[in-house]
């Protein structure tokens, strides 16, 4: 095949296809949770004691009684093979942010050579993959293989149908044999115990006498694009890097906003509706869905559940978005920016804690007690975003995230907090010190005179705003399509116990001194504000005046490559974090910067190879055999006696050198590999690489926009973007 002989096959291919017909909906009711192995279903199988003793570790995080776990696991596979299921797997979720399964089969041989489907408690409760093939960053060598997963009984156990049959899914922690956390599950769980510990204590300061577990709640809204499948198998860069390394800007790109909330087109919708359907199977709370800005771009939110399993069904929502698409014809690209110039993916990660006895913390509430609840915990995310800002940078630092931040599309890689104009005019007046309070007041009437009441809608929308108050939670906007969410939801809890850990003992000091609760309360307000406000901030974030005032007036750090990031998790201050909080031992997280250091390496040389391959054997080929075809034209008009310009043959040519020059330039870069750190590593990678990287792209593009169409190799943008 030559020329555009494969980018015709695929659009003969794509609009001859006919959409799969829609199916009657199934009714949501007859199939909600059909999948799960609920604590509906359990209630109905196991023993009274043992049911009641999993639902209480299910719903107040106490230790599990292992005692339960034969009777639990007789039930599981009992339910679990009458609906099918052959093997089982422990799920768990390695630092790549991808999802692992271990497949084990219920077979079990007996003496006489029979068998018999078996599953007990012991293999419920522990698995053993191969611990080497996953990154540790260096706690163990691969000779000390040993990993473990084991049983999460918060998250409940699932069954995956797959054109291969079905699978009883168990969410698992993965841990080295020394016991460090090798996952992003022990972290997040750890995180939610201190922050409950922290919120609990701070709770009972403001007087209340029931306090129950409280716990984090996250609803993450997904952005995704789908290309069609035909296309995608004509290029190599999306198949092997998720994203275009090559391609030139559509002549209509998104300015005319004309696919955001568009009509969703009807092979996209069926799409949608088999997701969806699988997702209510599974026990997933799919809500929302609707065309995103971008040409080509969706999004789905889920309604918000306990992080822990929030965190999970987002695995899950991947996995079913990507194994969908295929069957309908299309690859769905996480990636955060798939295509230069179009709008990214991103994931917003609407985080906020509460308990079943005082609500939702971060709800202002209807009386000004709570009001005052509710100020308290927000200056404590104000001062842990101030604080902790380059840690939540770099939770969301990745190599494909990069090409995102900063880019006047999705929040700076400055981190501030949003309020809205209410709160924010709020929080000034705490900072002037111009609310005065009444100092006879108690408890209940906290606030009346102290501080003026608030409405729920505490303000407007800011999208410029990495992470913004929206309400009754904080949503943290900059978080990439491709990352699992516990990375993000791990440094919110930690920074939030951190501080409502800070803002406890400040408030018992100045109790001990004589002060009444309110007044110790608005002591404590301001503290924060003259400290940390410094952090908020309501204006354009995408805005060049901001980035210089961040940085040069109030001194936020402004950190734009994974590169300057990652390093963060190396400073003191973050290992004291961590350490104190209980959530990474200093190991646990070192081992995070080397395996996180180490994927921004990869897949920046990935894409270097790529690049080069796709310019030399690819591109440069088009490039001759269109320029070849060119000259003799030109020349045989020549003989001919007529005259035809030779500008356009000169300036492919000049293109075409340059394009090779700049491979090679690559090339050789790309071959140093004595670094004195991991840190110097990244770091060339963002200065030296990718510049590169983008010499040889433009140069390419450029390339796109002189050859004959019937010439270029790649599909381009338009077709990728606007058939379907
Ligand atoms: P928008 O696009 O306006 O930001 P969406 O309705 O698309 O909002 O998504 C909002 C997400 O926030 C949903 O997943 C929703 O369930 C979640 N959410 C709502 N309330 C809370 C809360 N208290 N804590 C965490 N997430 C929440
Ligand atoms: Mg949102």
């Amino acid at each position: 095949m030559s020329g555009n002989a494969g980018r015709v096959q695929a659009v003969s291919q794509i609009v001859s296809r006919t959409p799969m017909s829609p199916k009657t909906p199934l009714r949501l009711e007859d199939i909600w949770a059909e999948n799960v192995f609920s604590l509906a279903k359990m209630k109905a199988s196991l023993p009274k004691a043992v049911f009641k003793s999993v639902k209480k570790t299910v719903t107040t995080g106490e230790k599990l009684d292992p005692s339960v776990a034969d009777a639990v696991a007789a039930a599981m596979k009992d339910w679990a093979t009458s609906k099918g299921a052959l093997y089982y797997a422990h799920v768990f979720y390695p630092m790549t942010n991808l999802t692992a399964e271990k497949h084990d089969g219920f077979i079990s041989v007996q003496g006489d050579g029979s068998v018999i489907s078996e599953f007990s408690g012991k293999l419920l409760v522990q698995g053993e993959p191969d611990g080497s093939s996953f990154p540790n960053g260096g706690i163990r060598g691969t000779f000390e293989a040993r990993g473990y997963t084991a049983w999460d009984v918060t998250s409940p156990a699932y069954i995956m149908d797959t054109d291969n049959g079905s699978t009883l899914c168990i969410p698992t922690v993965f841990v080295s044999w020394t016991g460090e956390a090798l996952d992003k599950k022990v972290p997040l769980l750890r995180s939610i115990a201190a922050m409950d510990e922290a919120a609990s204590r701070v709770l009972t300061i403001l007087g209340h006498t029931d306090v129950a577990h409280v716990n984090s709640s996250c609803g993450a809204e997904q952005e995704y694009f789908l290309i069609d499948a035909a296309f995608a198998s004509q290029r190599p860069d999306l198949l092997l890097s998720g994203r275009t390394l090559f391609g030139k800007a559509p002549a209509k790109g998104q300015e005319f906003d004309d696919h955001y909330f568009g009509a969703i087109p009807e092979r996209v919708q069926v799409y949608m509706q088999d997701v969806e359907e699988t997702l209510y199977k599974l026990g997933i709370p799919a809500k929302t869905r609707h065309n995103e800005v971008a040409p080509g771009q969706f999004e789905i939110a889920p309604f918000f559940e306990a992080a822990n399993v929030a965190s999970d069904h987002q695995q899950l929502l991947m996995t079913v978005l990507r194994h969908m698409a295929k069957k309908h014809g299309f690859i769905c690209l996480l990636h955060e920016k798939p295509f230069a110039g179009i709008n990214g993916s991103g994931k917003h990660v609407n985080w906020s804690v509460g308990n079943a006895t005082q609500g939702n913390l971060l709800d202002p509430g209807d009386s000004p007690h709570e009001n005052a609840q509710f100020l308290v915990f927000c200056g404590a995310v104000i001062r842990g975003v101030h604080k902790y800002g380059p840690l939540m940078r770099a939770a969301i630092a990745t190599a494909s995230n990069d090409h995102r931040l900063g880019a006047n599309e999705a929040p700076p890689a400055i981190m501030s907090v949003y309020l809205g104009t209410q709160l924010e005019e709020v929080f000034e007046q705490i900072k002037s010190g111009a609310i005065t309070g009444s100092k006879k007041k108690g408890v209940m009437d906290l606030g009346v005179d102290v501080l003026p009441p608030l409405t729920k809608d505490a303000g407007d929308r800011n999208r410029t705003s990495p992470f913004a108050f929206t309400g009754n939670r904080f949503e943290f906007r900059a978080v990439g399509s491709n990352q699992s969410v516990s990375g993000p939801l791990i440094v919110l809890n930690t920074m939030l116990a951190d501080s409502l850990d800070w803002v406890g003992n400040r408030l018992e000091a100045e109790i001990s001194k004589g002060s009444e609760l309110s007044m110790a309360i608005v002591t404590v307000l301001k503290d924060v504000m003259d400290e940390h406000g410094s952090v908020v901030f309501g204006g354009n974030g995408y805005s060049e005046e901001w980035h210089k005032m961040a940085v040069e007036e109030r001194g936020l750090a402004n950190l734009p490559t994974t590169a300057d990031a990652l390093p963060v998790l190396k400073e003191e201050y973050i290992e004291d974090l961590f350490k104190k909080t209980g959530v990474l031992t200093p190991v646990e997280l070192e081992s995070r910067f080397e395996v996180y250091a180490e994927q921004y390496i990869l897949s920046i040389e990935v894409e270097a190879k790529l690049v080069i391959d796709m310019a030399k054997t690819v591109i440069y080929p088009a490039a001759v055999e269109y320029l070849s075809k060119l000259s003799s034209t030109i020349a045989s008009l020549a003989d001919l006696g007529v005259t035809f310009e030779k500008e356009s043959a000169q300036k492919i040519a000049d293109l075409t050198n340059s394009m090779m020059t700049a491979v090679t330039k690559l090339g050789d870069a790309a071959e140093k590999h004595d670094f004195g750190s991991t840190s110097e590593h990244m770091a060339y990678c963002a200065s030296t690489i990718r510049p590169l990287m983008d010499e040889v792209r433009g140069y390419a593009d450029a390339l796109e926009g002189e050859i004959a169409d019937d010439y270029w190799p790649l599909p381009t943008y338009q077709e990728m973007l606007f058939i379907k």
